[in-house]
């Protein structure tokens, strides 16, 4: 059948034959047939539109059986499955933010496997609370009256709004310097509007005064919100009354105060890392402010959650609110949750939490970093073709906090012969088990403090079998 053939539509194939070609020629990736046999079809109806177009370079059998054999291979690729962080960022949003600790992976399969008491009270056999013993444990490590958790920090902040701002008192006052987009969508002023409160805006971008917040506060006033600037520093003439100063406002008009800290995090962050101090829950519920929010998988380390700490009565009627059922956390990440709190919680003053992420953070340059990277030049250095060395990089925190700490780090450097730096890339991110780097002055680069030392095997391997 050639392009010069009478009926152009000879030349498309029928999906059956294609499915025997692909699978008499073997090496499919094992996707389930289904998937496959939609794929060719829908392969099959695009060239039978172009077609009809009149495009006269469609594909013969052969090309066309290679285009849907590589279209499989995108798609099995596309599944989630563990991927080698080259990026030096430790909280990818991409990849999934905070790796999970052993214990709690460990902990998920038991749990997930088997029945469990996620709603039984064991003692009198009847129904308990769902998450009761996370809840306490996390009201100790955040210093709290009481404490829950939800889907993520954007469902705490809108069941906090949901419960404090409603109804002829749903006005919440907030800085225009705290309208923050935090990414992938998170505009804290549209969350707001999502929940049904009113915002109410004061100050200016780069200062706001007590008297703003108190000018605006009136009957119709629900709750005085903090948005932590996570993702963005401002410097210069800039302002903002203490947290301290806005919960004494609050206190002299009845209202709730409650900040949202994004991050999170649990420890003494200049203590682990090259990095600056990020607040904790327990440091600002200790300047008096009724709520806090925070995010399970940023610099707690833990699974995706939002964790809702603070007065007892105001989370009791947080946890009362109908809306609250649809945000309420699944039994597998409530058993995580509950694994990395206790790893907190069991922590001495002077040590650090066993957790993958701090870990990461707080790895050295020479101690930790720099014996792998020699290590993996030595096995790279027999094979020829891939010239790789050892430089200084800068790894960062990541899921958009603290954009300005850089944290002195050590990247393998790749100036491939005969292969462009993006098609390296892209040749290992295609692997079974794919790797991201990042390409910096013409060169590829793989951060170490972002790679496990238990994948630096896999990763040598992944980098000798793209040569
Ligand atoms: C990241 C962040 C959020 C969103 O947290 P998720 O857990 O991703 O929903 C909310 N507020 C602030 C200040 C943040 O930094």
């Amino acid at each position: 059948m050639s392009a010069k053939s009478p009926n152009p539509f000879s030349r498309i194939p029928a999906v059956d034959k294609v499915i025997v070609a692909l699978e008499k020629k073997g090496g499919l990736p094992p996707l389930p047939q289904p998937l496959i046999t939609d794929l060719v079809r829908h392969t099959l109806e695009e060239i039978r539109e172009r077609v009809k177009a009149g495009d006269p370079n469609v594909d013969e059998f052969e090309g066309t059986v290679r285009l849907i054999r590589e279209r499989i291979g995108v798609l099995y690729r596309s599944r989630i499955h563990p991927v080698i962080n080259g990026t030096g960022v430790c909280i990818h949003t991409n990849l999934g933010r905070a790796p999970l600790r052993k214990e709690a992976v460990q902990a998920i399969a038991d749990v997930g496997r088997f029945y469990n008491n996620l709603e039984l009270d064991l003692e009198s056999g009847e129904r308990g609370s769902r998450g009761g013993f996370l809840e306490t444990c996390l009201a100790k490590l955040c210093d709290a009256e009481s404490a829950t958790v939800t889907n993520n920090c954007a469902a705490a902040l809108i069941i906090i709004l949901k419960h404090l701002a409603k109804g002829d008192r749903n006005e919440v006052v907030i800085s225009r310097g705290e309208l923050v987009e935090i990414g992938g969508g998170f505009r804290v002023p549209e969350i707001m509007e999502a929940s049904g409160a009113k915002l109410v805006e004061v100050g200016a971008t780069n200062k706001t005064t007590l008297d703003d917040y108190r000018n605006a506060i009136t009957p119709r006033t629900g709750m005085l919100l903090k948005v932590h600037r996570s993702n963005f520093y401002m410097e210069g003439f800039t302002g903002e009354p203490s947290t301290e100063e806005l919960v004494a406002l609050g206190r002299e008009y009845g209202l709730p105060v409650v900040e949202d800290l994004g991050s999170g995090a649990m420890v003494m962050t200049e203590q682990v890392s090259a990095i600056p101090h990020e607040p904790t829950a327990s440091e600002v519920l200790g300047r008096g402010v009724d709520l806090v929010c925070v995010s399970g998988d940023k610099l707690l380390g833990g699974p995706q959650a939002g964790i809702i700490a603070g007065k007892a009565g105001l989370v009791a009627g947080i946890k009362k609110e109908p809306f609250f059922r649809a945000l309420r956390c699944d039994k597998l990440i409530l058993t995580a949750m509950q694994e990395t709190v206790l790893e907190y919680l069991r922590t001495g003053e002077n040590e650090k939490p066993d957790l993958p992420l701090i870990g990461m953070l707080s790895a050295t340059v020479e101690d930790d970093l720099r014996p792998r990277a020699e290590a993996i030049l030595k096995r790279l250095s027999g094979a020829g073709g891939l010239e790789c060395s050892v430089v200084d990089s800068i790894a960062r925190c990541g899921g958009g906090t603290m954009p300005k700490a850089e944290i002195p780090s050590l990247a393998l450097e790749f100036l491939p012969s005969g292969l462009s730096v993006t098609k390296m890339a892209q040749r290992l991110r295609g692997m079974p088990l794919p790797v991201m780097g990042y390409i910096a002055e013409d060169s590829f680069r793989i951060d170490l403090r972002t790679v496990f030392p238990e994948q630096d095997v896999s990763l040598v391997e992944n980098l000798l079998a793209i040569l």
